[in-house]
């Protein structure tokens, strides 16, 4: 097939929960809007992440306690963080970046820009879920975050200072209260923090597909194809497929999460995108009740019940887009995991790696690229499920030629 798009129409490169919820506001507004995916419908990193509408996780990664953890982290190969020897001359550019971010204005400008996209993160998914019809699949159990010694607690006091501003409700917990939370856990915990307004969702893919089964009742479109270059003009883009085919859209949106600075890179913009590969393991929905979304920071993974299993993992590996996965790192948590919350049944298993499609200042690219009638919409890092509404909106004022819902130059892809 080689149908020519009418001048009218929004083609989106990529069909993760990104795409998904841009795809969802577009048609909502009115327009004819065509999804392109390699794979299909929430398939890749939006498919098995940790389920969680993190919205009070506003501080930058460079803040939080990963500087800090960093030496006892890279001296466990399987620990929270790792970064392949070979990898490093690649990744030299992106981690002084990192590290730049960590500076106290950088942090600060950071924080307030993260703030407020989680403000619009929160209305706009609930705005979506109650329009789509997936409010069912919200949690709002909280989370509680678990530490190992007072000094680990008094850690993470200054981080939990700063998010006092923002409204953020949280209470530190231990104790029969802390037992009651989550009963079960190993007695190595001796604090908590719980966070009430935390949510997470029943199953991150199956809430992709809902809102695409939304968006698609609407009239947007999917096909599936791997754009393999992207061209763009004063009458619009082209772009060109692995099949010899080509589509031409009027306005272009790039949404491929992890590979999109390969797209941006054909336009002409060089935006340092690095993959944050991330590792779990779904476990059988009865191998431990979970109360609500675990969080061991110090050890950089979280337990989060979903509708379709128990899945427990994080962990960050720079390591690039092509490498193979290291499932050893899964197995690492999870034997943890099994430490942790002694009696969890840790067989049958599905062990999982996505791409973390991560900037260094830990905020996205959402906004109009240099090329003409091209936008962007990727970087979400750790937080692409909790902020791919807010994005969407976003995409769909930018596209509208009115004022988005909020300041977005703090993410504007020219300011690197
Ligand atoms: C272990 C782990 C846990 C996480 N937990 C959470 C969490 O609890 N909460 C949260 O908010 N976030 C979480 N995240 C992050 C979140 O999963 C990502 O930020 C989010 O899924 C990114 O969505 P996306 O749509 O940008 O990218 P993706 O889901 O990767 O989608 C991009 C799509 O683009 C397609 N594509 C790419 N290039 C091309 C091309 N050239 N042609 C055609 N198609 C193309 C791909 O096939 C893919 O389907 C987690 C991530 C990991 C790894």
């Amino acid at each position: 097939m080689n149908a020519a798009l009418s001048s009218d129409d929004v083609v989106i490169v990529g069909a993760g929960i990104v795409g998904i919820c841009i795809a969802a506001h577009l048609v909502e507004a009115g327009h004819a809007v065509t999804v392109i995916d390699r794979t299909g419908i929430s398939e890749e990193t939006s498919s098995g992440n940790a389920a969680a509408f993190a919205f009070s996780d506003v501080l930058p990664l460079a803040q939080k306690g990963m500087m800090r953890n960093l030496p006892r982290w890279l001296a466990d190969p399987l620990g929270p963080l790792s970064v392949p020897p070979t990898y490093l001359p690649h990744l030299a550019p992106w981690l002084w970046r990192f590290w730049r971010a960590g500076a106290a204005k950088n942090r600060e400008a950071s924080l307030v820009a993260q703030a407020a996209m989680m403000r619009l993160a929160e209305a706009e998914w609930a705005g979506l879920m109650d329009r789509s019809g997936t409010a069912t699949m919200l949690r709002e159990d909280g989370s509680l975050e678990l530490y190992e010694s007072e000094a680990e607690f008094a850690a993470s006091l200054p981080g939990w200072v700063a998010r006092d501003r923002f409204g953020i409700v949280y209470r530190h917990v231990e104790g029969a209260e802390l037992a009651g939370l989550q009963p079960g856990l190993a007695p190595r915990f001796v604090k908590g923090t719980f966070v009430p307004g935390w949510k997470t969702v029943a199953d991150p893919k199956l809430l992709g597909k809902a809102v695409w089964a939304y968006a698609e009742k609407k009239g947007a479109r999917f096909e599936r194809g791997e754009v393999v270059r992207a061209e763009a003009g004063a009458s619009g883009a082209t772009l060109h497929l692995a099949d010899g085919s080509s589509r031409k859209a009027a306005k272009l949106v790039i949404a491929a999460g992890a590979w999109s600075h390969l797209l941006a890179g054909q336009l002409g913009e060089a935006i340092p995108l690095e993959t944050e590969r991330g590792y779990n393991t779904t476990l059988p929905a009865d191998a431990f009740d979970v109360k609500r979304q675990l969080t061991f920071s110090g050890h950089g993974f979280v337990i989060t019940p979903l509708s379709t299993g128990l899945r427990i993992g994080g962990a960050v590996e720079l390591a690039g887009l092509k490498r193979p996965p290291n499932y050893a790192r899964s197995r690492a948590m999870l034997e943890k995991a099994k430490r942790f919350l002694p009696g969890l049944k840790a067989e049958g298993g599905r062990e999982w790696m996505g791409f973390r499609p991560s900037l260094p200042d830990s905020l996205p690219v959402i906004g109009a690229a240099r090329a003409p009638g091209v936008f962007y919409a990727f970087g979400h890092g750790h937080l692409g499920l909790t902020q791919a509404a807010a994005t969407g909106r976003l995409i769909r004022d930018l596209i509208a030629c009115q004022a988005p819902a909020i300041d977005i130059r703090p993410f504007r892809a020219q300011r690197f």
